[in-house]
């Protein structure tokens, strides 16, 4: 085999996955199991158990390197990870020297959000723009930018935290530490607060959906607040960054139909003339493969 390989993780509370994919984006080989209650030196086991069994079901390949989709807000140039959430453990741990060390490969970091959207702008969604914006909405909200045909990550990979753009201000309290923030109206977490602020007895967001999909109409009315909200901030950065395209991925993007038409209204409403109608907004396409496949793209670019 000549073409290159990588190896690929995207990291999450919940679930871990490590792909081994080529350079012209074929999946060799995957293996995924569970984040769980583990210190971080046995997450860094289990990612490493776990690339082990992709590099033998891929077979007689070459590994140039290993990306890594993480879900931090901060990544310094050595690989020291800043707050992480979902997987608090980890902060402060170098990923770099964890994992290249277990694998004996070069270990290329980057956020999640940030990932998912360049896998999409590679094989899925974006793929042919220039210019790209990603939204992921799950327990929390995350964002990158494609600007130029490059993912840019801004200083230590901070870049494209959409989710604590302010759009109310002195509005709910966020986990950053202030208040307003996107994530607190278009999250998982808030549709469900939401949903129990209006009696609903639901525990998650897909629950919210089906109620407005059966035609509940408080459960109509917390989607079309959250594609409002949603609009609101995405016209922010439409007229910051002038995309050619807004993709929106994660497990809210499940419930498009009760939110696409107030989100594209809000955006429209919210954004410069014209500018609101010309940007397209779509779903994502890759599903749970966007992350890993960003980390491995990310990864062959910067080799
Ligand atoms: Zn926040």
């Amino acid at each position: 085999m000549t073409e290159r390989a990588a190896l690929a993780l995207d990291l999450g509370g919940t679930n871990v996955r490590v792909v081994a994919v080529t350079e012209s984006g074929d999946i060799l080989a995957r293996q995924h199991s569970s984040t769980g209650r583990r210190t971080s030196g046995e997450v860094y086991d289990e990612i490493a158990r776990l690339a082990k069994a992709c590099r033998e079901e891929a077979g007689d390949v070459e590994f140039a390197a290993f990306g890594a989709a993480i879900p931090t807000t901060e990544l310094d140039d050595g690989g020291v990870l800043g707050s992480l959430p979902n997987i608090p453990q980890l902060a402060g741990t170098n990923i770099k020297e964890e994992l290249g060390r277990r694998l004996n490969l070069e270990v290329v970091p980057v956020n999640d959000a940030s990932a998912a959207t360049l896998g999409e702008y590679w094989l899925g969604a974006s793929k042919g723009t220039r210019n790209v914006v990603g939204i992921t909405l799950g327990t929390g909200v995350g964002g990158g930018l494609i600007v130029d045909s490059r993912l840019y990550v801004g200083v230590a990979g901070g870049a494209g935290e959409i989710g604590h753009i302010t759009i109310v201000s002195g509005g709910e309290a966020c986990g950053c530490g202030r208040r307003g923030c996107l994530e607190q109206y278009c999250s998982a977490t808030a549709i469900v607060r939401q949903a129990k602020e209006r009696g609903l007895q639901v525990t998650t967001s897909e629950a919210v959906f089906d109620l407005a999909e059966a035609g509940d109409p408080e459960a109509k009315a917390i989607f079309a607040q959250m594609g409002s909200s949603l609009g609101f901030g995405l016209a922010i950065i439409n007229n910051l960054l002038s995309p050619d395209i807004f993709v929106v991925g994660g497990g809210v993007a499940n419930g498009w139909a009760q939110f696409f038409e107030p989100v594209t209204a809000a955006l429209i409403e919210n954004s410069l003339p014209d500018r609101g109608s010309r940007v397209k907004i779509v779903r994502a396409l890759l599903g749970d493969d966007a992350g890993v496949l960003g980390a491995a793209k990310y990864t062959f670019q910067q080799l």
